[in-house]
């Protein structure tokens, strides 16, 4: 029997790196390709507490349906913590609360993507954006980049020679998978390029404000004058991702639209959750989590980067993050990544191979390390065993 799936599903496809990584479950492997927040720094103490105390203040609500847009209180921590962080200038009325930022992904594609529009991405990009993207059938045009982000020159030349992008998608703030950020001149250079061209831009920012050493630099939102500007957020990488509470924040025109999706697909975001993770953020101080995360993030950071400086072989060139949870290697260009991972994995160690981060495909010479999830012994350990793999690859 010949099921008919919609034309859409044909470009949907499993990747072959999610069989590789099915690998690196295995406890001997000593595994950077995640790219989860440290289990260990879960306030789990605390919200044991937080989870008691919402059912007995508002038991009925918290297990009741209510308003796709939100719980108030939350929306009101979040326009705060952006207007302080993000440097915006918005209210609760300008955020929808999402199941996760990748919720906010998935209706960027249904809201502004027809079958062969043009996404603009960095080149390389998130996957799981990519992947959210690729369920309307667009094209992708990768823009360049450097170690300092997208490329604003490249940026232009396209916008001026393609009239089909619907929607420029980028991450700002320690990207995944490089680790990079735009300084401010490109952030400036950014929104003049978007102003002329009118484009609405999805602004990804999970990891800004992981950020461990440097100035905080304000959000492309923060600088958007003409409404064209979503910005994705998200309690993740801050907070815990168990909870699924993102949000997005847009112009009312465009968070109008979201809402109706978020309408369509799945009503509202959990009440119980948006109630525990506002109620932390009434008695517990979050700010003061987040500063936990990046000492315990940055401490490792630091030891990767010493370790990859004493093991790796020359001729390899690698990120130094100022922030985030991810490092990004570039091998010379004759070497793939992802046939160094079959060697990798007989010596129990694993990174995320960098083709499938290149929507369009061709550049394998590339993999992704994290940091985030590992004892300092594992870190050096893998970094040593890593270096091992590299160096015979890279005598050869
Ligand atoms: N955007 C980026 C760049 C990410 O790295 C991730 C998670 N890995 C997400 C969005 C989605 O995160 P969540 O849905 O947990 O908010």
């Amino acid at each position: 029997m010949a099921i008919k799936f919609a034309r859409r599903m044909k470009g949907l496809k499993g990747s072959e790196i999610r069989e590789l990584l099915k690998l690196t479950e295995n406890p001997e492997v000593i595994s950077f390709a995640g790219g989860l927040p440290a289990p260990e720094l879960f306030p789990i103490e605390e919200m044991k507490k937080i989870s008691t105390l919402v059912l007995e203040e508002s038991g009925a609500a918290a297990l009741q349906y209510s308003t796709t847009e939100g719980f108030p209180a939350l929306r009101e921590h979040i326009a705060d913590r952006m207007n302080s962080k993000n440097k915006t200038n918005i209210t609760k009325d300008d955020i929808l609360i999402t199941n996760g930022s990748q919720q906010g992904l998935d209706f960027a594609g249904k809201v502004f993507l027809d079958e062969d529009d043009v996404v603009l991405c960095e080149s390389p990009s998130y996957l799981g954006a990519l992947n959210a993207f690729k369920a309307y059938s667009p094209k992708f045009i990768e823009v360049p980049t450097d170690q300092h982000g997208m490329k604003m020159d490249e940026l232009e030349k396209i916008l001026e020679t393609t009239d089909r992008v619907k929607m420029i998608y980028v991450i700002p703030d320690f990207q995944n998978p490089t680790g990079r950020t735009w300084p401010m001149e490109r952030r400036q250079k950014f929104m003049e390029i978007i102003n002329k061209f009118e484009i609405p831009v999805i602004e990804d920012n999970p990891y800004g404000e992981l950020r461990f050493e440097g100035e905080n630099l304000p959000s492309l939102k923060s600088m958007d004058m003409k409404g064209l500007v979503v910005f994705l957020g998200s309690f993740s990488k801050i907070f815990c991702p168990g909870y699924r509470i993102g949000w997005t924040c847009a112009p009312k025109e465009i968070l109008s639209k979201f809402v109706f999706v978020k309408q369509g697909a799945d009503l509202q975001a959990s009440s119980i959750s948006q109630r525990e993770v506002s109620k932390f953020m009434d008695i517990y101080d979050l700010d003061a989590h987040v500063e936990k995360l990046k000492e315990v993030y940055s401490r490792r950071r630091d030891l990767m980067l010493d370790t990859m400086a004493k093991e790796l072989p020359e001729g390899l060139e690698y990120t130094h993050p100022e922030g985030g949870l991810f490092t990004w290697v570039e091998l010379p260009s004759h070497l793939n990544a992802k046939v160094i991972m079959q060697d990798c994995l007989k010596n129990n160690v694993a990174y995320v191979p960098g083709g499938s981060f290149f929507p369009n495909g061709g550049k394998e010479n590339c993999f992704r390390l994290n940091y985030s999830t590992m004892t300092d012994e594992r870190i050096v350990e893998g970094i040593t065993r890593l270096g091992a793999v590299l160096k015979q690859h890279m005598e050869v």
